[in-house]
C-alpha cells in the first residue's frame, strides 16, 4: 500500500493538531546554528500546514543526549532560528512530553508553531523496548488530541525504529512529508528503470560499510567506480601490494566474488591505475602518485598509506561519469578534508555537475566534500538529505518510518 501524502492532508488540516516530524539536526557552535540547510529543507511542509489553519506541533532530536536532558542538545537555537526565517513566532516547549508541552499543546492557535524539546531527552524515544516506546507514542498523540495527525517529513531519521519515526504512526492518521516524498521518488529512480547508462561511484572510508549496496547495485548498474579507502582491498583482492593502505583484510573473499561477477551480465567494476601515496596521514606528509603496481616504491616504501586515486585514474571515472545519464555517487575517492589527496573527489564532483541526466549524491561526508569544495547544490540533480538512510533503500531494506507510514 502506498502512503498519503502530505497533499492529502493540506486540505482537512485547519483546525486541527498535525504533528510534524522533521529533521533538524543541524551543527551548533556557541549556541548558533551554524549550517541551517536542513531547517530551511524542513520549513515547506511545517508552513504550509500552519498556513492552512493547522495547529502544529514539531518533534525532532538534536545530537546524541543518550535519553537524559542535556541543555547542550536543547532545540532553543533550532527554535530561533524557525522564528527568523518563518517571521512567526515559533514556540519552544521546555520538556518533550511533559506539563510544559501539554499546556502549550492545549492552548495553540490555528496556524501556530510549536516546537517540542529534543526527542532524543527522552530515554524511551530510542528504547529497543517496544512498550517503552509505544508508551511514549501515546503521550505523543495526546498532544495531538482526538483529531490529530501525523506527519513524518524526516528523511535522515527514517531507518531508525524510534518512537517519533515510527510507533507514533500506529496511532494517528499518517502521511509523508514533501522531503520524504522527493528522496524516495529519486531513490526509486536509481533502482527501478534507471537511464542508461548508469553509473555507480563508490567510495569511502571502509568496504564492510557498503558491501550491501554494492551487492544490490551490482545487479542494477552498468559500471561501478571504486575510490576511497575500499579501493585498496579491492586492489588486495586483485593481488596488488597496497603498503600500508587502509585494508579489511576479512572482506578480500566477498570483494572476489563481486569482481568475478563483474561484467558477466553484472555492473563492469574499475578500480583505480593509479594512487596518490604518502608517507603519514597528514596534511602535509610527503607524498607522490604511483601505478597500483608500484605502491611501496613511493614516499614512506611499505609504510605508505594510499590517500587518493591518482590523476589517471580520475580521469578515466570522470568520463565514465560524463557518458552517463544516471549517475549515484557515494563516499569520497581520497582523503578530501586534506588538499593534497582531494584532487580525486574533485574531480569525481565535478564530472557529476557535467551530467545530462540525474545525479545524485548521496552519503553524509560525501554531501559534506561537495559543499566544501566549492560545488553548489544545484549543480547536482539531487543531494539527499539523509546518508544513512538513503543507503539502506538502496540495499532493498525496509525503512521502518516508511513502512510504519504505508499501514
Ligand atoms: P559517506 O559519509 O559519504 O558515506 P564515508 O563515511 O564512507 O562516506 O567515508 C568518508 C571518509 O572516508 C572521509 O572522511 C575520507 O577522509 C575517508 N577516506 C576516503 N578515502 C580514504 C583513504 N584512501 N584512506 C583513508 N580514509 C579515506
Ligand atoms: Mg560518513
Amino acid at each position: 500500500m502506498t502512503a498519503q501524502t502530505i497533499r492529502d492532508l493540506l486540505p482537512s488540516a485547519a483546525g486541527r493538531t498535525v504533528i510534524v516530524r522533521s529533521d533538524l539536526n543541524v551543527p551548533l557552535d556557541n549556541g548558533k546554528v551554524t549550517d541551517d540547510g536542513r531547517i530551511r529543507a524542513s520549513l515547506p511542509v511545517i508552513t504550509d500546514l500552519a498556513q492552512a489553519g493547522a495547529k502544529v506541533i514539531v518533534l525532532a532530536h538534536l545530537g546524541r543526549p543518550n535519553g537524559t536532558v542535556d541543555p547542550q542538545y536543547s532545540l532553543a537555537p533550532v527554535a530561533q532560528r524557525m522564528t527568523e526565517l518563518t517571521d512567526s513566532d515559533v514556540m519552544l516547549a521546555k520538556d518533550v512530553t511533559g506539563t510544559s508541552a501539554q499546556t502549550q499543546a492545549s492552548q495553540l492557535k490555528d496556524g501556530q508553531i510549536l516546537l517540542v524539546e529534543n526527542v532524543r531527552f527522552d530515554a524511551r524515544e530510542t528504547s529497543k523496548d517496544d512498550s517503552e516506546r509505544a508508551a511514549l507514542a501515546k503521550e505523543f498523540a495526546a498532544l495531538a488530541g482526538p483529531d490529530g495527525a501525523y506527519v513524518n517529513d524526516a528523511f535522515g531519521a527514517v531507518h531508525r525504529k524510534h518512537t517519533s519515526v515510527y510507533d507514533i504512526a500506529t496511532l494517528l492518521p499518517s502521511y509523508q512529508g514533501a522531503l520524504v516524498a522527493t528522496e524516495l521518488d529519486v531513490l526509486d529512480r536509481l533502482i527501478a528503470e534507471p537511464a542508461r547508462p548508469y553509473t555507480v561511484v563508490l567510495g569511502g572510508s571502509k568496504v564492510s560499510d557498503k558491501l550491501a549496496v554494492i551487492d544490490n547495485l551490482l545487479d542494477r548498474a552498468d559500471t561501478l567506480l571504486i575510490g576511497g579507502g575500499m579501493a585498496f582491498t579491492f586492489l588486495k583482492a586483485l593481488g596488488h601490494d597496497v603498503a600500508s593502505s587502509l585494508l579489511e583484510e576479512d572482506q578480500i573473499p566477498i570483494v572476489q566474488d563481486y569482481l568475478r561477477r563483474s561484467g558477466a551480465g553484472a555492473a563492469k567494476i574499475v578500480v583505480p591505475t593509479d594512487v596518490v601515496v604518502a608517507e603519514a596521514f597528514s596534511a602535509d606528509a610527503a607524498h607522490a602518485v604511483v601505478d597500483v603496481d608500484a605502491m611501496t616504491t613511493g614516499p614512506g616504501g611499505s609504510d605508505a598509506l594510499g590517500l587518493d586515486i591518482g590523476p589517471e585514474s580520475a580521469k578515466i571515472y570522470a568520463q565514465h561519469i560524463e557518458a552517463s545519464s544516471t549517475v549515484f555517487w557515494n563516499g569520497p575517492m581520497g582523503v578530501f578534508e586534506m588538499e593534497n589527496f582531494a584532487g580525486g573527489t574533485r574531480a569525481v564532483a565535478q564530472a557529476l555537475t557535467n551530467v545530462k541526466g540525474l545525479s545524485v549524491v548521496g552519503g553524509g561526508d560525501s554531501a559534506a566534500a561537495v559543499r566544501v569544495l566549492g560545488f553548489a547544490d544545484e549543480d547536482y540533480g539531487h543531494i539527499s538529505t539523509g546518508g544513512g538512510a538513503s543507503l539502506e533503500y538502496l540495499e532493498g531494506k525496509d525503512l521502518p518510518g516508511i513502512g510504519a507510514l504505508a499501514r
